[in-house]
């Protein structure tokens, strides 16, 4: 038996709950994880909560991220005792997840630990630093460096947003931090950005990406990747034909291995850890049930990290 939050879906309507839970439980694959550590990102708010339909098979783990240690392995990269980190590819949709004390997934979709951090580190950075780290790589491959002028972090507050700003300011960057939160300018100050603003300078109310797009240099390039305003995006063609503006689409959750292994080689490289533990919050499993909310409303600040045997 282990303990792990498991989501029901019946009669008695969507629940979450902290229990005991048997081997059974797991799904098949060829890795078996002993779960140190995950965190809470804004898609495991929407699961724990069931305010949208992340969730696709009953009962299932939540958890879209852990870092851990091999228990038992089929699989001819991993072996027992190897340390591993998972992001993405349905855990925590569709296959059961990392906010339990074990996990069995798919050998292919680990990416190995990196030797610099440990697995408390690793998830501190989670899905939401990783995707962080994407990117910073998209911008990075339209060929945009430092002395290309600001480059602007909506959504500043939150977990992307939060691991994007310490990443660009330890490259070189000039960052800019929307926030609708201006009483935690401090917070973003102390992360790196240079300057804070009101989301609401960007936007009319929830169009932040549009208008990022509008208010971006000739040749710039925006990588989106979160939906925390809205899923609609109501632009123009204007910064496209006008400016030359690129708009990446960041994706973590099918990003193939090597794109993976090169971004968890580059947060190795490239973040700072003493702000990292800076925006990074701890909490027990048996609590985090409750936290789900606090996603939906905006009111996560940084990174929950998970202590999955705490
Ligand atoms: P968080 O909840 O930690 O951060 C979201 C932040 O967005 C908030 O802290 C807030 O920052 C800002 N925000 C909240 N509500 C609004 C609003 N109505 N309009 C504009 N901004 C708002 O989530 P994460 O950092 O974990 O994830 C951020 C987004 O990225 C989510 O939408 C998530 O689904 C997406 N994501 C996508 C991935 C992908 O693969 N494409 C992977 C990981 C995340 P502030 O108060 O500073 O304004």
């Amino acid at each position: 038996m282990f303990n792990g939050i498991l989501i029901e879906k019946d009669e008695a309507g969507y629940r979450a709950s902290y229990q005991s839970l048997s081997e059974e439980i797991l799904p098949a694959g060829d890795v078996t994880v002993a779960v140190q550590w995950s965190s809470l990102n804004y898609k495991d708010g929407l699961a724990l909560t069931g305010a949208s339909p992340v969730v696709r098979r009953f009962p299932l783990i939540p958890g879209i991220d852990f870092a851990g240690t091999v228990l038992e392995s089929q699989h001819p990269d991993w072996h027992p005792g190897d340390k591993v980190v998972l992001n993405g590819w349905g855990v925590g949709e569709t296959h059961s997840g990392g906010l339990a004390e074990r996990a069995r997934v798919r050998g292919d979709w680990l990416v190995a630990l990196p030797e610099r951090f440990q697995p408390r580190d690793a998830m501190a950075i989670g899905t939401a630093g990783y995707t962080a780290m994407l990117c910073v790589m998209a911008l990075e491959k339209h060929g945009i460096t430092p002395g290309d002028g600001d480059i602007l972090v909506t959504g500043a507050n939150g977990g992307v947003g939060s691991v994007a700003i310490t990443l660009l300011a330890k490259l070189g960057y000039r960052v800019v931090a929307a926030t609708g939160r201006l009483n935690e300018a401090d917070y973003l100050t102390s992360l790196g950005a240079a300057e804070v603003i009101d989301r609401a300078e960007l936007a009319t109310p929830g169009r932040p990406l549009a208008n990022a797009c509008a208010t971006t240099r000739y040749g710039g390039a925006v990588a989106a990747c979160g939906l925390a305003g809205g899923m609609d995006f109501p632009s123009t063609v204007m910064p496209f034909i006008l400016r030359g503006v690129t708009l990446y689409g960041i994706d973590s959750v099918m990003a193939p291995r090597p794109l993976r292994q090169q971004a968890w080689a580059r947060l190795a490289e490239d973040l700072d850890l003493t702000r990292l533990h800076l925006l990074t919050r701890e909490v027990p499993l048996s609590q985090v049930v409750t936290l789900g909310n606090a996603f939906l409303a905006g009111q996560v600040r940084g990174r929950i990290l998970v202590n999955v045997q705490g």
